[in-house]
């Protein structure tokens, strides 16, 4: 095996990714993290954590990601800043050798022993016609990046989750007045994000409504929102400055093609339901194989799972 051949390489630098990193390291394998498009993932754009246990009072989100990647480096692991456009996994053999994985960056391909998949999901879009024409200019789905620059005026934060709720609440504090617009009267979010939104004067909510396009494209910015009522079929025009998604999440996995199983929304299935995949040596852990938790401290512990099993693989092949 040549020197540029790395024990293992995580794909992602969110919580999963960095706790596989600090699990990796601490057992000398001197791990390589691709930090890929949101470098410290979800929780980089969130505001206060408040059920990562051990901490009473929250903690901000990018300062529980920056303390884990700090610890992550002290024990050796390292970082690279690229995106993952594909990964070869099928370690042909070459002689009486397994080689390789190959993970390709674009502009040079790595490789590995074994490999932890820790991509995450990204923001979901609506899919409306002039909706990617005003991303930036009042549409988003990043409240915490974008949220400041509506401050007086009235904001709409789609869905009906957790992450809409957080989104709604934090708005609060830029806002005159958040709409919460929901295609259902019942709601995914957990009772206490629910009543507290529900309880708040700025909030309003509008249910069993769809937005079906947003306005205007001409003047560059965000005026208003066609919505529709699920129930009635009435049409109005919402007039609003902004238009903040919490909708949900699409999985990172496009670079894996049909290498590894993946479920109808992209999601990675682990063979034994936790962190091992169809190819020896292939680890997943955290959102990008999660559709159901997807909580940052699940995430951890399925990243400590990964780096466990990636250490007991790689000992098996030195043998
Ligand atoms: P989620 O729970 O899947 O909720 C997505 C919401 O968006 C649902 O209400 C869904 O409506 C709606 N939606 C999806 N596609 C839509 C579309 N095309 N048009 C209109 N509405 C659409 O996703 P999430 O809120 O991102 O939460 C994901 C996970 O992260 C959950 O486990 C959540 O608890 C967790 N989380 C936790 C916190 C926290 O504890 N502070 C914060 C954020 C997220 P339907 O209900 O009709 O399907």
């Amino acid at each position: 095996m040549t020197d540029n051949v790395r024990n293992v390489i995580i794909i992602g630098s969110g919580c999963s990714g960095l706790t596989a990193a600090i699990y990796a390291a601490r057992a000398n394998l001197r791990p390589l993290v691709i930090d890929g498009h949101e470098p410290g993932g979800q929780l980089s754009l969130t505001t206060l954590v408040e059920n990562f246990p051990g901490f009473p009072d929250g903690v901000q989100g990018p300062e529980l990601i920056e303390n884990m990647r700090k610890q992550a480096a002290r024990f050796g692991a390292e970082f690279k800043t690229g995106h993952v456009v594909s990964v070869d996994l099928s370690q042909k053999s070459e002689g009486d050798g397994r080689m390789p994985m190959q993970v390709n960056l674009g502009r040079e391909t790595l490789l590995a022993r074994g490999l932890i998949i820790s991509s995450g999901a990204s923001a979901r879009w609506l899919g409306l016609p002039n909706e990617k024409a005003l991303i930036g200019h009042g549409v988003s789905s990043c409240a915490t990046c974008d949220g400041f620059f509506f401050s007086g005026k009235e904001i709409a934060v789609i869905g009906g989750g957790d992450s809409a709720m957080e989104e709604a609440l934090f708005l609060t504090r830029f806002a005159t007045k958040v709409t919460l617009i929901h295609r259902r009267s019942e709601f995914r979010a957990s009772k206490i994000m629910l009543d507290r939104a529900r309880h708040h004067d700025k909030i309003e909510f509008v249910t069993d409504t769809v937005v079906e396009d947003v306005f205007d494209v001409s003047k560059q910015e965000v005026t208003g929102l066609r919505l529709r009522n699920l129930k009635t079929g009435e049409r109005w025009d919402f007039p609003t400055s902004a238009m903040f998604l919490g909708i949900g999440h699409t999985p990172n996995t496009g670079f894996v093609g049909d290498q590894l199983t993946r479920d109808g929304e992209g999601y990675i299935v682990p063979t034994d339901g936790q962190v091992c995949t169809r190819v020896p040596g292939v680890f997943v852990s955290g959102d990008v194989s999660d559709r159901h938790y997807q909580q940052a401290v699940t995430a951890a512990g399925t990243g400590c799972m990964a780096a466990l099993e990636v250490e007991q693989y790689l000992e098996g092949i030195d043998k």
